[in-house]
């Protein structure tokens, strides 16, 4: 095809100079005015067309959503609203639309609506500017740890251990559901099965990480983790992307450190490279707040929020702290909470992280120290033995939105917890090798990506920050 610029580039090129673009209607005004997109930012190009001389069955093609091409002499534009303009010397349509049925209409439409569409969903403002950020941030993530020497470990996406020693995982199977084979007692004869044994699809890379870690010291995954958990959540996906840190020679300290470098790495990072989407994501905002009661609108815009963020170090206390704060709060003497708090060892609600975070110490918080019963088995047991080095980290607006702790190196301390806890050790030898054979202390944590997408778009429901959600009942495109 003919060599196109960017519309993005377009806007910083020469005027008086010929340029070729391509990219879809969003509007045609006045058989004049077209408004181009072609996704390489918000803004439209807007090409103007002289009608008298253009042929009618042509203009009659170019409707909202068709695909054309342009050639046409870059000027500055007379009109307001951008600083150049494009007249079109040459139109051909690539790709026709029949606007009568086009569902992206050039209106503004409900969220809830462009979610049933999310295979046109891209061609809108706002999911363009999510798209465009959720990319930056990713690319972000890789630039902080290549930059300070980690090295990426993709963790195996099928796999034959649970991680956190729960369910909720996806089996992944080729057998015969008709024709299960059997063993003599009546049991899944799973050696039949693709893998010889029974596997599912990963919920965390945390543990190959480690097996990584105790040789590379510094490294990370990032890949597609799975969750078959009935929760249909505003802050829960069934299929999300998880990006695990895992450090050698390392403790809590360490840990909370590394996860707030990073977090306030990447708010700065979507800051400095995608102002023109924020500042777009953020008006949006603004419009959806006017349509809330006041005492429900957020005090902050979106990017007041974000640079709040970078501002103050984390608030970090233990759970044990949090305990008393939230038992003493004013909505749990009132009987706001769902789950009130009446007693240490309750494991903490949404509604409890965010009214530390919003309402208490009013910025980020680290939570560490949890009780051990409210754990996974390999976290490092506290000399109290009453609790771990856990460690969340509390958004606002989002609750949690990473997970860690410093792991347990201590051969004996893991074994007696695994078996406290049901794990089956026999099948986890691999794991308990590391500590077998030159065991060190070592760290590592796990962030949602699309919790921090959400966070850093002001967007509330995270089906919303992910080209193609799956939740219950939804696998769709
Ligand atoms: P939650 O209590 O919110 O369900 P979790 O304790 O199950 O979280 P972890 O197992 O610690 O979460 O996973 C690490 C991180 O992965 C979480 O902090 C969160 O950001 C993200 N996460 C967990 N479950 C989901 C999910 N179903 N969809 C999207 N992100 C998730
Ligand atoms: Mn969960």
């Amino acid at each position: 095809m003919a060599r196109r610029t960017r519309i993005k580039d377009l806007f910083k090129s020469e005027t008086e100079a010929q340029y070729t673009v391509m990219g879809w209607v969003r509007t045609f005004r006045n058989n004049q005015f077209i408004a181009l997109n072609d996704g390489s930012c918000l803004a439209n190009l807007q090409a103007v067309v002289d009608f008298e001389n253009t042929d009618a069955a042509l203009l009659k093609r170019i409707t909202t959503g068709a695909a054309i091409k342009i050639d046409g002499k870059l000027v500055a534009s007379q009109g307001k609203g951008q600083t150049v303009e494009l007249i079109a010397q040459s139109i051909e349509i690539l790709g026709d639309c029949d606007a009568e049925i086009y569902p992206l209409q050039p209106k503004k439409h409900s969220l809830e609506f462009l979610r049933e569409i999310a295979h046109l969903r891209f061609r809108t403002g706002t999911f363009s500017a999510i798209f465009r950020i959720r990319h930056a941030l990713t690319f972000g993530i890789h630039k902080f740890f290549n930059d300070r020497n980690f090295v990426n470990i993709h963790s195996p996406i099928v796999t034959g251990s649970d991680a956190e020693g729960a369910g909720e995982m996806f089996q992944v199977t080729t057998l015969d559901l008709n024709n299960i084979p059997r063993n003599e007692d009546g049991s899944i004869n799973y050696k039949k099965d693709f893998f010889g044994k029974q596997t599912n699809l990963t919920v965390s890379g945390q543990l190959e990480a480690e097996l990584g870690a105790l040789a590379l010291c510094d490294v990370y995954t990032f890949g597609p983790t799975f969750r078959a958990e009935n929760s249909n959540t505003s802050r829960h996906l069934a299929e999300f992307w998880m990006i695990e840190p895992e450090v050698a020679f390392a403790d809590l300290h360490d840990n909370m450190d590394l996860a707030e470098d990073m977090l306030k790495y990447l708010i700065q990072y979507v800051l400095d490279h995608c102002a023109e989407d924020l500042a777009f994501l953020e008006q949006r905002l603004i419009e959806e707040e006017k349509q809330k009661p006041l005492a429900e609108r957020s005090e902050m815009s979106l990017i007041e929020k974000l640079s709040f963020c970078l501002e103050q170090p984390f608030e970090r206390l233990t759970y044990t702290e949090a305990i008393e704060i939230l038992k003493n709060s004013t909505p749990n003497k009132k009987g706001k909470f769902q789950f009130p708090i009446d007693k240490w060892g309750a494991d903490l609600q949404s509604e409890h992280e965010r009214y530390l975070v919003e309402k208490h110490f009013k910025k980020p918080v680290i939570l560490t120290n949890y009780p051990k019963e409210i754990k996974a088995f390999y976290m490092r047991m506290d000399d109290d033995g009453k609790t771990v080095r856990a460690m969340d980290v509390l958004f606002p607006g989002i609750g949690e939105i990473i997970g860690g702790s410093q792991r347990e190196e201590r051969y004996d301390k893991l074994l007696k917890r695994m078996e406290e806890m049901h794990i089956p050790a026999e099948e986890m030898s691999w794991f308990l090798d590391t500590r077998r054979y030159g065991t060190v202390p070592h760290a590592g944590f796990g962030l949602g990506f699309e919790r921090l997408v959400l966070f850093v778009t002001g967007m509330s429901n995270i089906r919303d920050v992910i080209p193609f959600p799956r939740f219950p009942g939804s696998a769709e495109f």
